[in-house]
């Protein structure tokens, strides 16, 4: 069962709902589509649908789409499928764009109030005249322009009179608030692009920090909830629902991000590793996109739970990755059938086992839900093993294969090493081995005890199958530690200069023939290997990928 505790926001609006200061609840989820989303994203999405779910309200799925250049329909797509596939519904979907009607009239209405202005300063004057921390800003020279000036400017900025970054309609406020984002901030300028929804019907955008109240009143949101960098735009997120004079008045409400150890969870930064090619797509595994997480072979629970096990507080929390992967493993642990893989493959004969003869061995697809029933592998003369469980001359507590050495076939028989074959270089390619029939599984045989258990395939009926291991994509640790002092770096570093080269193993191994039917997104536990997932991008009729989505062993525990 999935679990919902109590954090602050329930607090406020529990207490709304009681006060009568509302009488319903309603939250939005509002990503910019210049991006894909990200496991961040998944915890704006848990908190916003959960909180409705919880009260019974509505959620919003709504585009902030105020930034044509960045903006992509691509994006929009694939937006709606994460959201969706982590199991959200959502009431409406908008976008910040069909309402850039009625942002202008608003602005309008601004002008005519005296509280708006066109200003002709450039970007580096605007930001010269305003001002620091500790130093109020200064007026711009055409601050005091006649109401009928702005109203002429304004239209003719919209009929496209002039080049960007030429005028800009800027609120009216205080140019020496000790809140800076109070101090005249633009709230429309000219940008002749094309937009993905609109197209060419605007030359002229509104700015975020006007567009998003207006946006959240015209929808009726009750509780507008973002992350702790816009605390500071509130006043100015009341400023311009009070000024343009909105029926509605949704309430800002900031939590704080949430970050994950070993990655990057910004979508300028994802998007530099997908243009840069330092990945294969927003979907890579080893991206913290939801989509990534998705072919990787993350559950939507196991992201929900983990987002939820994080928590609802004001700080800005990082995540160890390995509460994330917790998650999967709890989840996946009672579906994903058992099998056996092997993902770097020694061959082992079996001498004294019938040539032409194969057996069909019973095995449990997964002992802990007998209800899951059996499946049948091959047993033959040939088998292959990994090439990590054998060893010529093995240190102390090897307890696997080495000449004169007798271990546990899972689901078949002790064998027992009789000798190494070698190619003319030494290599070891071939183990010649011989078998016990009295020792097969399930038999009861008591006989004698053997230390090691190995995992197998059938040489002869064995499915090829790639394998790709995944490592952290960016190394926290060193970056951890140049920050801290402990090794020596140069200043100008960015995240670029921690990727792990070794981030990615590809193995070309063998899986059990009963798995000739398996499909995209299938998972599965490999004895001792993990939890892998059949990779929907690169598996083919010839060969079937898998992602390893999680090893057995977890070094966390959860409180
Ligand atoms: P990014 O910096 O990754 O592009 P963003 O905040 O610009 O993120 P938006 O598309 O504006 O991305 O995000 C939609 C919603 O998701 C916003 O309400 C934002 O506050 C929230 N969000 C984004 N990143 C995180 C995060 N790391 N943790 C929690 N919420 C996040
Ligand atoms: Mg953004």
């Amino acid at each position: 069962m999935e679990h919902n505790s109590s954090n602050f926001i329930k607090t406020i609006i529990k207490e709304d709902l009681e006060t009568g200061k509302r009488d319903y609840v309603y939250t939005r989820f509002p990503p910019e589509p210049n991006g894909y989303l990200h496991i961040g994203h998944a915890k704006s999405i848990v908190i916003n649908f959960g909180l409705a779910d919880e009260f019974k309200g509505k959620t919003n799925l709504r585009f902030d789409d105020t930034n044509p250049l960045k903006e992509d329909t691509e994006y929009v797509e694939s937006i709606k499928e994460d959201v969706a596939w982590l199991g959200y519904d959502w009431d409406g979907l908008f976008f910040a764009s069909d309402y850039f009607e009625e942002m202008f009239n608003r602005a309008v209405l601004l002008i005519k109030k005296g509280k708006a202005y066109v200003d002709d300063l450039t970007a580096d004057e605007i930001r010269e005249y305003r001002g620091t921390l500790t130093e109020p800003g200064k007026e711009s020279p055409y601050r005091n322009r006649s109401i009928e000036e702005n109203l002429d400017l304004f239209e003719r900025m919209r009929n496209g009179e002039f080049g960007n970054g030429e005028k800009v309609l800027r609120a009216k406020i205080d140019m020496s608030s000790p809140n800076i984002n109070l101090r005249d901030p633009v709230i429309y300028r000219v940008s002749h692009a094309t937009h993905h929804n609109t197209g060419d019907t605007w030359c002229i955008y509104p700015m975020y920090a006007f567009a998003h109240p207006l946006e959240d009143a015209i929808e009726g949101i009750t509780h507008s909830l973002c992350t702790t960098e816009f605390e500071d735009q509130r006043p100015l997120y009341n400023w311009v629902i009070e000024e343009c004079e909105m029926e509605h008045k949704p309430q800002q409400i900031e939590f704080g991000r949430l970050g994950i150890t070993n990655t990057v969870m910004s979508k300028r930064k994802l998007k530099q590793l997908v243009d840069e090619k330092v990945v294969d797509g927003w979907d890579d595994p080893r991206m913290p996109t939801i989509s990534g997480l998705r072919r990787k072979g993350y559950t939507p629970k196991a992201i929900r739970e983990f987002v939820k096990e994080t928590g609802v507080s004001k700080g800005f929390a990082t995540a160890d990755e390995a509460m994330l992967e917790h998650f999967v493993r709890e989840d996946l642990k009672l579906q994903a059938p058992r099998t056996m893989g092997i993902l770097k493959p020694l061959k082992v004969v079996i001498t004294n086992y019938p040539e032409d003869q194969v057996e069909m061995l019973d095995a449990e697809i997964n002992p802990e839900v007998p209800e899951m029933g059996t499946r049948q592998i091959p047993f033959s003369r040939e088998i292959y093993i990994e090439q990590e469980d054998f060893m010529e001359n093995p240190p102390k507590k090897y307890f696997r294969l080495f000449p004169g050495n007798e271990v546990r076939l899972k689901h078949a028989y002790f064998i027992k090493c009789e000798d190494v074959i070698k190619d003319k270089n030494g290599n070891v390619i071939e183990i010649h081995c011989t078998y016990d029939p009295e020792t097969k599984s399930g038999t009861g045989f008591t006989g004698r005890k053997v230390k090691g258990t190995l995992h197998w395939v059938d040489a002869k009926h064995a499915l090829p199958a790639e394998f790709r291991l995944y490592e952290p994509l960016i190394l926290d640790k060193q970056k951890n530690e140049e920050v801290e002092g402990e090794v020596e770096s140069s200043e100008e570093k960015t995240f670029l200069d921690y990727i792990n080269e070794n981030s990615l193993e590809v193995l070309h191994g063998f899986i059990e023939p009963n798995m000739k039917d398996i499909q995209p997104q299938d998972k599965f536990q490999f004895f001792r290997h993990g939890y892998f997932n059949v990779d929907p991008k690169h598996t083919t009729a010839e060969k079937t990928v898998f992602n390893r989505i999680v090893s057995l062993k977890s070094s966390f525990k959860l409180k």
